[in-house]
């Protein structure tokens, strides 16, 4: 599930392992990949990875050859 970087922390949240709860500020940070800047979401109790959100690009990049 992809969330919204800037909207995610005001979302609510469900883990379908553990039943846990919560809103997307009390996820935790998993990995980041900073080559595709998306960053994992992952259940505080359980560490299952419930969602993911790719950050905004600066630029519109046109790719022209
Ligand atoms: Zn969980």
């Amino acid at each position: 599930m992809q969330v919204d970087y800037n909207t995610y922390k005001a979302q609510d949240f469900k883990c379908k392992d553990c039943g846990w709860q919560g809103k997307g500020e009390q996820l935790d940070n998993g990995d980041f990949s900073a080559l595709h800047s998306i960053g994992d979401l992952e259940c505080p109790k359980c560490n299952h990875l419930i969602a993911f959100w790719q950050a905004p690009l600066k630029d519109d990049i046109n790719i022209e050859e």
